[in-house]
């Protein structure tokens, strides 16, 4: 696809500015794929199923194609803008990233939620066992029939439970690391007359927090036997819940364009 394509894409009214800027990006549970620029170009650029596949050599044609067009977009838009591109000073530029990058990995929010990561896989290593057993038991109360048993819809909710657990598993930290590194480069003046980028990531992080203290309750219900390191994980993710909320105040009140607001057109 090249740029005059995209361009064109983008005229379609009914997109909703700037939606993909604070999703989940789980587009596969999302309301929005026919509002979603970024769902369009996607499935443009990727519609050959050759195309999805990260060891065919179209993947990663397609995706080189991509970054040429975001490359040929970009430097349209600073020359609208008056900007020379060549007279950056892209040293610099990279030594203040690579700062902010270690100041947002060492905030506390950040170690925080890395270290929820790490729990999550060590939880999963350690329940494989209790996987087997709880396989085993729903196909048990099916032979069995039961009565008042629900083995498909316990799996079902069990099953989702643990997608949204793995979804947002790393989406957190990503959402803070973002929030902590827009909180250090955002200008304060700009505030009062837009909202801050940063509020719009750790929102989103606070509901992958929120969706996953869910999920981990449900997990909860079907595995008691591991009651106490799930409630260490609940703790944890409560922690890091009252850290974000205390450190961007704002944050809940942020509106996500689309899913806080509802948009007749863009
Ligand atoms: S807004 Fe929805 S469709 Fe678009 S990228 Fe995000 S999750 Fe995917």
């Amino acid at each position: 696809m090249d740029k005059e394509k995209v361009k064109k894409l983008a005229e379609n009214p009914e997109f909703i500015k700037s939606i993909y800027n604070y999703c989940d990006r789980w587009c596969e549970r999302c309301p929005f794929t026919s509002r979603c620029l970024n769902f369009a170009l996607g499935d443009e650029q990727f519609a050959d199923p050759e195309s999805r596949d990260i060891t065919n050599k179209l993947f990663w044609q397609k995706l080189s194609e991509t970054f040429q067009v975001t490359l040929d977009l970009l430097k349209e838009a600073a020359e609208r803008e008056g900007i020379d591109l060549d007279s950056l000073d892209i040293e610099e530029l990279a030594g203040e990233e690579r700062f902010n990058e270690e100041v947002a990995k060492n905030h506390e929010c950040c170690r925080a939620a890395k270290v929820y990561s790490e729990m999550v896989d060590d939880w999963f290593d350690s329940a494989r066992d209790i996987f087997g057993q709880k396989e085993d038991e729903l196909n048990l109360n099916v032979l069995a029939e039961i009565p008042n048993v629900s083995p498909f819809g316990e799996s079902d909710s069990f099953e989702d439970a643990v997608q949204v657990i793995r979804w947002y598993q790393h989406q957190i930290y990503v959402k803070l690391m973002r929030a902590i590194r827009g909180d250090l480069e955002e200008k304060p003046e700009i505030f009062d007359e837009f909202p801050s980028d940063s509020d719009g990531s750790a929102k989103v992080a606070l509901i992958a927090i929120d969706r996953s203290i869910a999920a981990w309750g449900e997990v909860r219900n079907h595995y008691p036997l591991s009651d106490s390191d799930i409630l260490d994980l609940l703790v944890h993710l409560d922690r890091i819940r009252r850290k974000v909320e205390r450190v961007f105040p704002d944050a809940r009140e942020f509106i996500r364009p689309g899913f806080d607001k509802i948009h007749l057109n863009s």
